[in-house]
This record gives structure tokens, sequence and C-alpha cells, in this order.
């Protein structure tokens, strides 16, 4: 790829084009038009873009070049790059896929967002997600669902689906998604490309539309392990305007991709490998297990017994905080309103309840009932504070198997990529998709998604496959390495979708 030719720069990594900025090789102009011009080509196909910022994209690249050719670049300047629509834009439509906020444009930029504008990053645009990040398929999205690069009948994962399409399709270098339990990880393992969930407080949330408040975490979706190391580097670290944010230094995270996992003690959780999961997704995770036992991992079987109640906990918690957060959109105070809408002759009351009708999604609704009810006086403690116990036996087993091994390795999801609308009557199947994800967010660590192999489907080219490695707390350095270790021996992360 030394020789890529102008119009073909939209196939360079980040970590590539940041090289290529950096030696006045290519130009971020150049760069940028490629990706609008790729996104052109593909995206009506794949819908993983909400908002497309041209115009934007072509001032703010030539910024970066000026900024490059006065010695004044980072490795992040001139870099092209999606955001989901979740996480405030300053100036551009953020409307978290919800007719709620159709019309809504933020005032400021979110603190990932702002860190990497800072650093001269170009915004391509917005991508598509299931509405307020409730779902696992994008098929949620008010507006249309995204469809899987890979086989365009196929959903792309979700609720980040626009941000794994976009970069699997070569529709953006990088992007940065949200993981409430899932989000960032189950696409990228349905597309076939790296994602990283950081530790919860490791990314300000400020800026990030909220849906369950002790669970969100921000984080990179890239095409390796080396390109989300630097784009976590950017985006990491504390923030005054999230007090949940942690105040831990932020290592050099490039730095910490030596290469070598030899004496690494890598956990295997039996119970991540349990009946009714697609036998060519445990194929392909049990190969690159012992592909990284080759490289020099002792790997060690473990347990973590409370798995099997995080889905049910998981659904009372995140429902719980969402329908509080959600309380906020009373057609008053932001986006959609009925009275601005409608005959203007109801009463404060209905127009709130036809405000919200109107405005949101019918997934959104389930979750704000099902939290106002867990949430109400007599279920409380049958429901709330009984989820809330699960929680605390959850971050119990992981830190208790942190004991004896330094990350775990384990399928992202028991299924690939499944037909649109396959799933979308029965939203406890739907659940099911991440039920090997939520546990990492009700215990706060920091997991990834990497490619580790195909298996067969209609298309000739077959449905990618996701590697997931969880660490302990703050040991994002750790599980990049083992990432980027297993990358440099394999190739499945360099496989691109024909589209
Ligand atoms: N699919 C899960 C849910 O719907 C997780 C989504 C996410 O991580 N935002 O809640």
């Amino acid at each position: 790829m030394s020789e890529t030719p102008t119009d073909q720069l939209w196939q360079l990594s980040a970590s590539e084009a940041s090289r290529r900025l950096a030696d006045r090789q290519i130009s971020s102009v150049d760069l940028t038009e490629s990706c609008l011009d790729r996104i052109a080509e593909v995206d009506d196909r794949i819908s993983a873009y909400i908002t497309v910022t041209a115009d934007l994209a072509r001032q703010q690249a030539a910024d970066a070049d000026r900024r490059i050719a006065a010695g004044e670049a980072t490795p992040l300047t001139g870099l092209p790059m999606q955001i989901k629509d979740l996480l405030c834009t300053n100036g551009v439509a953020t409307t978290c896929a919800s007719r709620m906020l159709a019309e809504y444009v933020p005032v400021y930029d979110a603190t990932a967002v702002s860190r990497l504008r800072e650093q001269g990053a170009v915004l391509l645009g917005k991508g598509n997600m299931d509405e307020f990040g409730m779902g696992s398929s994008t098929e949620n999205s008010a507006f249309f669902p995204t469809r899987n690069p890979w086989d365009t009948a196929r959903v792309p994962g979700g609720s980040s689906g626009g941000s794994a399409a976009a970069v699997a399709a070569g529709a953006a270098p990088f992007a940065l998604g949200t993981d409430t339990g899932g989000s960032i990880r189950q696409p990228a393992s349905f597309c076939g490309v790296t994602g990283l969930k950081p530790t919860y407080g490791r990314v300000s949330r400020y800026g990030l539309v909220a849906y369950a408040s002790s669970l969100d975490q921000v984080g990179p979706i890239a095409r390796d392990a080396a390109d989300c190391a630097l784009i976590l580097q950017a985006i990491a670290g504390h923030d005054p305007r999230d007090a949940t944010s942690l105040p831990d230094p932020v290592p050099d995270y490039p730095a910490a991709l030596t290469g070598d996992i030899k004496g690494l003690r890598l956990g295997v959780p039996s119970e991540y490998f349990a009946e009714g999961m697609d036998s060519g997704v445990r194929a392909a995770v049990t190969a690159a297990i012992e592909q990284l036992a080759d490289l020099g991992a002792e790997i060690r079987e473990v347990s973590l017994p409370t798995t099997e109640y995080a889905l049910a906990g998981y659904y009372i918690i995140a429902p719980s905080e969402c329908s509080a957060n959600l309380a906020r959109y009373d057609g008053v105070k932001y986006g959609y309103s009925y009275q601005d809408d409608g005959p203007g002759d109801v009463d404060m009351w209905e127009a709130m309840e036809r405000t919200r009708q109107h405005g949101f999604g019918p997934e959104v609704k389930r979750r704000i009932m099902l939290g106002a009810f867990a949430l109400s006086s007599g279920y409380y403690d049958a429901y709330y504070h009984k989820a809330q116990q699960v929680r605390t036996l959850i971050r119990q087993d992981f830190a208790r198997v942190f004991e004896e091994v330094d990350a775990l390795a384990a399928p992202v999801s028991p299924v690939t990529a499944f037909p649109i609308g396959d799933r979308t009557d029965d939203p406890v199947r739907m659940y099911l998709v991440d039920v090997y994800t939520l546990p990492v967010n009700m215990a706060g660590l920091p997991a990834m998604s990497i490619p580790c192999g195909f298996v067969r489907s209609n298309t000739d080219q077959g449905l990618p496959v996701g590697l997931q490695l969880i660490g302990p707390h703050l040991s994002e350095g750790r599980l990049l390495n083992i990432a980027h270790t297993y990358q440099q021996a394999t190739a499945w992360h360099q496989q691109r979708p024909e589209i």
C-alpha cells in the first residue's frame, strides 16, 4: 500500500494515514475527499450515517493541513472520523436516532469529541444507531436500519451499528461508539472490526446523551488494536465536567503494544461457552485462544458462576436508569414537542403524554415502562435492589478470577450477524445476543472485540466472528497489547467486505 492512489486513500488504517500525514506524503484534504467519495459510493447500501458533514469536513481538513504544514500536528491531526449520533457535536445535529431529538443541534461538543477535534481530527458525520443506544441491531433507529457490509440482508449489530459498518466498509477510518451493555464490542464483532470499551470512567461521559449512566462508556471502533490505542490516547483522562471520570494518569497506550505476551495468564470462562452458541463461533474463538497460547499465553479455565444472572440484572438496572434519564424529554426542555406540532389546545399533562407517545419508538417505551415498574414502591426491593445485589456478585466473580489471571478470552456474542427482521418480534431473543458483553459493563471493566475468523453463510465471504478480551480495571494497555500481538500473527482484521 506504499503508493495508494489518491482516490483509494479511504483504504488506509488510521495509524497508516497518520504516519503519511505526518510525513506529508498525503494531505488531509485528499484523504477526507476520498472518504467522502467512499461514503457516497457505499452509504446508500449500508446507511451507516444519519448526517454527513461534507462541507465542514472539507474545512476542517484544510485547517488540519495548515496545522501540519506549521509543524503543530499531533498523531490525530487530519484524520477523518465518524461519531455515533449519541455524542454531542457543536453545531451538528445529534439525534440519538430518535424522533424526539430529530431537530436537536447541540451548542457544545462532548468531551471525547472535543479532545479529538482539538487534536485536529476531521468530522465526516454522525453514525446511525439504535434509538438512544437501546438495541443490538441498529434496527431500532427511528430513521432507517443500517446494513452489514458483509451481507446487506443482515444487521450490523448495535447499538453502534452505523459506526462499525462505516469502519468495515471504509466509509470512515475510525469512529467513536458507546457501550452500555455491548454496543461497541458486539457491532465490531458482527462487522469484522476492532472495538474497545474502556474501564467505566476512563473516558468522560460529558456530552454523551445518557442511557444508563452507571454503565455507559465511550470508546473507539477502528481497523485494528494499534488504531484503537491511538484514539484512546486522545480521548482518555479526567474531565472535571464528569464527576465519574477517573483521576488516574493516562498511560502511553501505543507504547504498550510490545507484541510480547509471553507468560500472560489468560483465563477462559467456561460459562461463556454455553449451550445454544453457534458452532462456527465456538470453533473460531477456540482456535483464537489456541493461537494466543502459541504466542506465549498460559491458558487456564476459570469460572464466573454469576454469569447466568447478568442478563436479568442488566435488564432491571439499565431500564431503571433509562426511565430516570429519559424523563427529561417532556416536550418543554429539549427536542420534539407535541404542543408545537399539535393543535396547541391540550393541557400540560396531555401535551407531555403525546410528546412521549410520538417522540419515542417502541423499544424505548418498553425500557421506560420496565424501569418505572422496577423502581416503583412495592417492587423496588424485589427487582431493583435484587439486581444491584446481582451486580455486586458479578463484580466479585471478576475480582476473584483476576487474582489468578491477567485477562480473559471469550466470545463477544454467541451468534454472528443475523438477518434483518429476524429478532425484532422477540425482545428476549434480541437481548440474548449481548449475554457475554453485559457482565463487563455491570463490573465496569475494559474489554475489546477483535476479529478472529469467519463462519460460513449464504455469501461467499462468510460472516465475521469476534474474540472478546476482558481485563481488570484500567488494563486497557494490556488488552490492546494482547489484541495487537494476535493481530501481528493473524490477518482476520485485514479482511474487508466486498462492497
Ligand atoms: N443491547 C443492549 C441494550 O439494548 C446494550 C446496548 C448498549 O450497549 N448501548 O441495552
